[in-house]
């Protein structure tokens, strides 16, 4: 691979101090050198003009459903278990068509919007609908960004007093079955890894405490990371008292669900003790404001966990309950949700631009090798436009963050370009787009059968 220099930019880090005026070299993926003023000399290099643009490391989205591109709009209205109750049966109809075309879309507007690496949690396997997980897969090597699907699952249907239908949920060994065979089959733990794998089974109101602590057991033979919802409601919190005589934390903790190698979609409704032992474990959690307030959820303990050390990163949720939402519109949400709450030093531009990079790398395990732009890293890089309406704003950090979504003038993902002038390059733009029309189009369609 050629050499990039990106030059005459703003460079924000994350970690080390920004360059109001400063250059960046990559080299076969990764970066090799950054540093203020003009740009060396780079023989053969591709030469990227940073004039006018702001240089950040690629977001990293750590919750979302991609399945959920074809389900937008509806039971617009509802409480999470209302619209969960709504959409299960809907759910049940996808086969893997609908979920190559809804993950085709939903990782193409996530790279739009300056999103480098994103984890999936896929939990609806309909029988005989076709390979799912692999029809994601494709989609994201074509797209070309970092992916982390979750092999998710549900095995407590209503019968067993959980709350989505037995027609969509698993039985427990097949489920560890073929999740053990999905990490043998696609996960790479290499540096410069695009795929890595994680076990996800889906909340404690859909899955058995058994197939709980059979995961976690799967999960750390094997090395990869665990992943689930949350304390999400309130709802979840009453379920849980009710059935388990635990907090959702409580019971967490109880099945050795706490630990640097575990985060957690939302973490809403956090007890003080409950801050404490993420801080003291290392346990991750992804902020997801949109769809939080989409449904009414509440509003995460974001600065509470941050000031107690504990690690935070931000995810999109799935787009049903989140509809085209920007990754980096979820900087801005999560920021003004803390100062809604806390007032206006609760969280800073920088401190939400980390969680949206390096908080989210912490969370899939990546840190050492994203989330911030330094030597050595792999070249996930954002570059957005500052220029224009967005220069009369002192502070590029504050242009991205404060305001609404930027245009993108480039988006690399190991150097590689797959979006420069807010247009797709990888695959046709246009297209992209179409895909998730027709995965709505043939999942309505299944279900009406
Ligand atoms: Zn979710």
């Amino acid at each position: 691979m050629t050499k990039i220099v990106i030059e005459n930019a703003y460079i924000a880090p994350v970690v080390g101090e920004e360059i109001p005026s400063g250059y960046l070299i990559i080299d076969n993926g990764r970066i090799e050198a950054l540093g203020a003023g003009p740009a060396p000399t780079v023989v053969g290099a591709e030469r990227i003009s940073g004039t006018g643009c702001l240089v950040t490391p690629g977001l990293v989205n750590t919750h979302h459903h991609l399945y959920q591109w074809a389900t937008q709009g509806l039971y617009q209205d509802s409480t999470l278990f209302e619209w969960l109750t709504g959409l299960y049966r809907t759910w049940a109809a996808m086969d893997a068509d609908v979920v190559y075309g809804a993950a085709t879309a939903g990782l193409g507007w996530l790279a739009l919007t300056g999103c480098t690496t994103s984890s999936d949690h896929h939990y609806v396997f309909p029988k005989g609908r076709g390979d799912l997980f692999e029809a994601e897969v494709r989609a994201a090597q074509e797209i070309g960004l970092r992916f982390h699907p979750c092999r998710g699952s549900m095995d407590r249907g209503q019968s067993q007093g959980g709350l989505p239908p037995d027609e969509v949920v698993e039985d427990r060994d097949e489920i560890l079955s073929s999740t053990a065979e999905i990490i043998d089959r696609y996960h790479d733990a290499s540096f410069d890894s695009m795929l890595r794998v994680a076990v996800a089974p889906c909340s404690p109101f859909s899955v058995s405490e058994g197939l709980m602590l059979d995961a976690a057991t799967l999960a750390r033979t094997k090395g990869v990371r665990l992943h689930t919802h949350l304390a999400e409601t309130l709802d979840e919190e009453v379920h849980c008292r009710e059935q388990l005589g635990l907090s959702p934390v409580e019971y967490m903790e109880k099945l050795g669900w706490l630990g640097d190698d575990v985060w957690f979609a939302h973490a809403v409704h956090l007890h003080d003790a409950d801050i404490t032992r993420f801080a003291e474990t290392g346990t991750g959690s992804a902020h997801c404001p949109s769809s939080n307030a989409r449904l009414g959820a509440g509003i995460a303990r974001v600065s509470e966990l941050l000031a107690a050390g504990a690690p935070v990163g931000l995810g999109v949720d799935g787009a049903a309950s989140s509809e085209l939402t920007s990754m980096a519109g979820e900087m801005r949400q999560a920021m003004l949700f803390q100062r809604a709450v806390h007032g206006p030093t609760a969280l800073t531009a920088r401190q939400a631009l980390e969680m949206g990079t390096l908080g989210g790398a912490r969370n899939l395990g990546r840190h050492n090798e994203i989330g911030s732009l330094e030597p050595g890293k792999l070249a996930d890089i954002a570059i957005w436009r500052v220029d224009g309406f967005r220069a009369a704003v002192q502070d590029p950090v504050c242009a991205l963050v404060f305001g609404p979504t930027p245009p993108l003038a480039r988006l690399l993902v190991g150097g590689r370009t797959v979006v420069a002038n807010d247009e797709l390059r990888t695959l046709p733009h246009d297209m992209v787009g179409q895909a998730g029309v027709l995965a709505r189009k043939r999942l309505l369609r299944q279900e009406s059968r």
